[in-house]
């Protein structure tokens, strides 16, 4: 080792071993491995975006460090008051700062395998240790196993993802009372896709029956807004009091702070695509259904699970054919699996001539 080398500071030694997220961005024609929209935000939300950045942001003032006009918004969406809303650089950041106020050292998270990847990654940048239970052979939870896990653990805080990434499959709401009731720690329901769900309103509807219920969701996926990084809680009022400790000054900035508060007004055409993109989910699914040598899982999510023989062989094809998805398939409990964002109608078929091509 040099001098200069033996110098220079090491990460923590609880990082030493980490990956950094890595789902791969390439260039390629069909992209359907992080779970996107496929269809960009409607000319009528970039417009406005447009005129209000024109209009005059302030830019050379720092944000509002509360979001009071983006958090109300929400606030009325949910009939909930402000104060009981947060929000952040996407539901990632809302996880950080949810660990940061009652995990880190000392206390643990428990998660269900498999799950988002994120959550553990996330958990140990903040010095959380990341506890983790299977979920049962079909990727269920069920009350009985959510309670024996939290009574074991007995950890700060549980997160599980409604519908659950990868798996699409949505959350048994009496696993999450089960949870709940089995501890005294923070409950933390991920509904990253919820909007997509057959029953969008399950989460929201158990905030007004357990205390210590946080439910997380996303501009990310049903929003189409993955590239401005919007995120937020639905909560008690303690738990935003709280976050206010461990939030970065200023952390959301002004233009993503009005891209929410656009997006709330113009709801129901940002939205408008959830339609569209729930037929092709389901024509997806049964054309994977009836393509020999794939098992499916039906999915409440902008995605589908598959498992294939040889899935990596499978999946280097399809990507020299141009089309690339998400390789599981060497993760415990994942064996041979794949997951596949859903597209456009275009992307959806050449994927599916491409898989079937590399499954021959
Ligand atoms: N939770 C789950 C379950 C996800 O799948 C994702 C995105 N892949 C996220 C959270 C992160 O979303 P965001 O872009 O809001 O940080």
């Amino acid at each position: 080792m040099t001098d200069r080398a033996a110098r220079r500071p090491a990460v923590r030694d609880d990082l030493a071993d980490l990956s950094p997220y890595g789902a791969p961005q390439l260039d390629v024609p069909v992209r359907l491995n992080t779970n996107e929209t496929p269809w960009a935000p409607p000319p009528a939300f970039t417009a406005a975006l447009a005129d209000r950045i024109s209009a005059g942001l302030d830019l050379h003032r720092y944000p509002d460090r509360d979001a009071v006009a983006l958090r109300t918004a929400l606030a009325e969406r949910e009939g909930l008051a402000p104060d009981r809303v947060w929000a952040a650089n996407g539901s990632n950041e809302v996880h950080v700062q949810l660990f940061g106020a009652y995990a880190g050292a000392g206390r643990t998270l428990l998660l269900f395998r498999p799950g988002y990847s994120a959550h553990p990654l996330l958990a140990r940048v903040t010095g959380t240790t990341v506890v983790t239970e299977d979920l049962d052979e079909d990727f269920r939870l069920t009350p009985e196993a959510a309670r024996a896990a939290v009574e074991a653990h007995r950890p700060a805080i549980v997160c599980v993802a409604s519908p659950n990434n990868p798996t699409g499959i949505p959350v048994d709401p009496d696993a999450v009372r089960a949870l709940h009731d089995g501890f005294d720690g923070l409950v933390v329901l991920d509904e990253a896709y919820v909007e997509l769900a057959p029953d969008p309103g399950e989460g929201r509807a158990l905030l007004d029956e357990l205390d210590r219920l946080v439910v997380v969701r996303t501009f990310s996926k049903a929003w189409r807004m993955a590239g401005l990084r919007l995120g937020y809680l639905l909560a008690h009022d303690w738990v935003v009091q709280d976050l206010l400790k461990v939030r970065l000054p200023y952390h959301l900035d002004a233009i993503t702070q009005a891209a929410g508060c656009i997006a709330v007004e113009l709801a129901e055409d940002v939205t408008a695509h959830i339609a569209d993109l729930v037929t092709e989910r389901e024509r997806l699914l049964a054309a994977l259904r009836a393509t020999d040598g794939v098992t499916v899982w039906p999915s409440a999510g902008n995605f589908l699970l598959l498992r294939v023989d040889r899935a990596r062989e499978v999946f280097e094809a399809m990507l020299a054919s141009g089309v690339l998805v998400r390789d599981f398939s060497t993760l415990p409990r994942l064996e041979g699996c794949l997951r596949v964002t859903v597209g456009t109608p275009e992307e959806n078929d050449r994927f599916l001539s491409a898989l079937k091509e590399s499954l021959r």
